[in-house]
């Protein structure tokens, strides 16, 4: 017995029950967030199986992600029972997959094909560039591949680019794009944008196969359809279009003509986010275009988020030029205003999460599962994993690796490891070659066996490439190369340097930085953002190893010995153990477990608590956007994803001073901020009262010294005085107040306090301030606007 219409009709209005029930022509479901898109597709799915008898197998659900596809299967078959279970709910990419797997024999390759990551493919194009000796400081390899991406998303192979070629440029693009995909093929190998490409190129070259998925798919479904891409969008026209519209496919249609499958898109202009990796808005906006007597139905009413949210929301997209003016209500009731908060910096930005979590949970209004903090760039979630670790709230980060799990980040430690500790073969291994310095796999096995028969280390070996027989003299020059640039960074820490202007070097000498630079691959863009990040721990550390993340002050002799590079490895070390506890399993226990996630990973999601943090602009909106109107508008429609997230409360944060590379910076105020109705959010802590307080005409008294030996002596690096200049100018001029336990003290915003404890001196001097009925507040004292009674 399967659910009855009613029980499929339940919970829907009158508008989403027309898309469940719609048949026949093609349906578009445009809707702002939260109006049930996912909902309805969910439904209607149900709704072709066990009322229209659809045989599960005939139906193709696409989602953006595989945890979306996941929660929708399980969806189904909670309403229709396991039969469901055969259907084909997946992304793009692995339906592509499922489809090559069992056809691209007809391409010549095997089925059981390879399918290269980012890192894949850049090994190999990096050879393919050096095969054609172009230069590569004209030629990057990540640069030739963005291009290459791109071309596929739009459906160009290798001899369309080639022909298409208008300059010497393009030419050798082209040129490398052949010979890639030449060498993927020796390598039975696709890439990402491959699996999309070929399926459309298989369904061109064998009419007769796609006829095959033609009659197996009846029903086609795609969700978040703004994100599509050329070449997603064209395999759905050659699933679900009419053949006899499309010039050329008439013969191919004649033998045995097969009704188009019915098709429904829904989606929601407004939350396009992915047109960096050529998603094309378009695809919404021509819909009843490219499928004629196509039907249109729009959801208006928002079941997510409460008025005031939705209003925020609505105010700030308003702000897009050029897009349709939707209608979006919500009856859930104006509900509680948005909370907004002016940070000090990062680190006072994660308290104040931290901190208002607790009490949210404390009153029992919320668990800790019902929170999510989301933030720009995954690097960001760093300072928020510290502040968890240390208070034991239990969290989990959405999407992305951890950050000491991360690539380059790893990269980063096993230099600074090697450089500690040169027998560490494993570190040394993994940065022989990194970044590529020409000692390949070969080279490697020779001075493998002079170690072996020499009874050396690998590292000693390698000093002694020399004696290595087999090794090309071109090897040989590289490796001593290497052995000069370990031997310089050595000397460094030999001298006691601080383990923050090292990693610099490292990056910067070993030529780690300048590649990822170079490349205009948004992923290596997120790598520098998060070595920069990685930079700010190591100078926390060597400023003030007591204020470092997780530090147990007892740990620290108090100004005898100066942390040295090995100290501040051990601190990394115990961090990102605590860091690789799994993620709690998804049951009772989950309940306690916070949710960390960059913006473009909550598409689709709902908590009924957000934090929206970093809101500064050069963060969000990202810098890159800054000066350029097509990128701003997709930032703030990632800034509507973002607000509409949101189910019952809102928090806004931003921090007046945030550390990158080391260095802290002033970002003003994002302009999102500027874009919300003034009424709709209850300002906790503006900047006003910290600018005031700032002001060098009040400041008093010396500057507090409490103790700590300065390593001013021991900074004989350039890059170091530069920073500690501009560290310098970033400071409000303002006198840190020196206090002890007992002390009564004067706050800007919560009026009379008593010191209750001090931690950690001079700029990094952290005091609890019981402020009666305001609660215990940690303040960081450099900022914070308090004064000594
Ligand atoms: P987004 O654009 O963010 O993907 P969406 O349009 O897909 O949002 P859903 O996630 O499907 O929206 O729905 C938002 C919330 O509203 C969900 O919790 C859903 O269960 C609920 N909802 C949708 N329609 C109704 C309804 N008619 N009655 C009650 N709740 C509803
Ligand atoms: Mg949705």
């Amino acid at each position: 017995r399967g659910p009855t219409r009613e029980e499929l009709l339940e919970g829907l209005n009158e508008p989403q029950r027309a898309a469940v029930v719609h048949e026949g022509a093609p349906l578009l479901v445009v809707a702002g967030a939260g109006s049930g898109k996912t909902r309805v597709l969910t439904r209607r799915i149900a709704w072709l199986i066990s009322q229209r008898k659809a045989h599960p197998g005939s139906i193709l659900a696409i989602t953006f992600t595989n945890k979306a596809a996941a929660e929708m299967k399980e969806r189904v078959e909670d309403l229709v029972g396991k039969r469901a279970r055969i259907m084909w709910v997946s992304t793009f990419h692995s339906a592509c997959v499922r489809i090559l797997r069992k056809e691209i024999d007809k391409f010549g390759y095997k089925s059981n094909f390879s399918i290269y990551d980012a890192a894949d493919q850049k090994r190999l194009m990096t050879l393919v560039c050096r095969d054609l000796d172009l230069d590569p400081k004209r030629y990057q390899p990540n640069a030739v591949l963005h291009w290459v991406s791109n071309h596929k998303n739009e459906l160009r192979d290798a001899e369309e680019a080639t022909k298409d070629a208008q300059n010497k440029l393009e030419e050798t693009y082209a040129a490398a794009y052949t010979l890639y995909q030449r060498r993927l093929r020796e390598a039975n190998a696709l890439d990402f944008d491959d699996l999309i490409m070929m399926t459309v190129h298989l369904f061109q070259a064998f009419p007769e196969v796609r006829e095959t998925y033609r009659r197996r798919f009846r029903h086609v479904l795609v969700d978040e359809y703004q994100d599509t891409n050329h070449a997603q969008y064209a395999l759905i026209h050659q699933l679900c279009a009419d053949p006899m519209e499309e010039t050329g496919s008439l013969e191919d249609a004649a033998a045995e003509r097969v009704e188009p499958a019915e098709l429904m898109v829904v989606g929601d202009a407004d939350q396009s986010i992915y047109a960096f990796r050529g998603a094309n808005i378009r695809n919404i906006l021509d819909f009843e275009q490219d499928f004629p007597n196509a039907t249109s139905i729009l959801l208006e009413q928002n079941y997510r988020s409460t008025q005031t949210i939705l209003t925020a929301a609505n105010s700030v997209i308003g702000h897009n030029k050029g897009r349709k003016p939707k209608r979006l209500w919500s009856d859930a009731g104006d509900g509680e205003r948005i909370v907004g908060y002016v940070a000090d910096d990062e680190h006072d930005e994660a308290r104040f999460v931290s901190e208002e979590i607790d009490k949210l949970v404390d009153e029992g209004e919320v668990r800790a599962a019902d929170v999510a903090v989301f933030y720009r760039t995954n690097a960001q979630s760093r300072v928020f994993e510290e502040v968890f670790i240390r208070t034991g709230q239990p969290y989990k980060v959405v999407g992305g690796v951890r950050f000491y799990e991360r690539r380059e980040i790893r990269d980063a430690l096993a230099y600074l490891r090697m450089l500690v500790n040169p027998a560490d073969q494993v570190s040394l291994r993994r940065i022989l070659n990194t970044p590529k310095r020409g000692i390949g796999d070969r080279a490697v096995e020779c001075v493998q066996a002079l170690a072996e028969r020499e009874r050396l280390t690998f590292w000693e070996a390698l000093r002694r490439a020399g004696d290595a027989p087999g090794l090309a003299t071109r090897s040989l020059t590289n490796i001593r190369g290497f052995v000069a640039l370990v031997e310089e960074l050595q000397s460094m820490v030999e001298a006691g340097e601080r383990a923050d202007v090292i990693l610099e070097s490292v990056l910067a000498r070993s030529g780690y930085l300048a590649e990822l630079e170079a490349s205009d691959d948004p992923q290596d863009e997120t790598r520098i953002e998060n070595l920069a990040e990685l930079v700010a721990v190591a100078r926390e550390f060597s400023d003030d190893p007591v204020a470092g993340p997780s530090a147990d002050p007892a740990d620290v002799d108090a100004g005898t010995v100066a942390p040295g590079l090995g100290d501040f490895l051990e601190r990394v070390a115990l961090v990102a153990d605590t860091d690789q506890i799994p993620d709690a399993p998804d049951d009772e226990q989950s309940d306690g477990v916070v949710t960390l996630m960059t913006l473009h990973t909550a598409k689709g999601l709902e908590f009924p608590v957000v934090f929206l943090t970093g809101l500064e602009d050069g963060v969000f909106p990202h810098a890159r956007s800054l000066g350029d109107q097509p990128e701003l508008e997709e930032e703030r429609r990632l800034a509507y994803v973002g607000v509409t997230r949101a189910q019952q409360r809102l928090y806004i944060s931003r921090a007046v001073v945030r550390s990158a590379w080391g260095a802290p910076s002033h970002n003003p105020g994002s302009r999102f901020l500027d874009e919300l109705p003034v009424d709709l959010v209850d300002w906790r802590r503006t900047e006003a009262a910290q600018t005031r307080w700032g002001r060098p005409d009040l400041a008093s008294g010396s500057p507090a010294r409490m103790g700590q030996p300065t390593s001013a002596g021991r900074r004989n690096f350039s890059s170091a005085a530069l920073r500690a200049d501009a560290a310098a100018k970033a400071k409000p001029a303002r006198a840190i107040p020196s206090l002890e336990p007992g002390d009564r003290v004067l706050h800007d915003s919560f009026g009379m306090g008593t010191v209750v404890s001090v931690e950690g001196a001079a700029d990094k001097a952290v005091a609890s301030i019981d402020f009666g009925s305001e609660g215990v507040k940690r303040l960081l004292l450099r900022y914070a606007p308090v004064e000594k009674l």
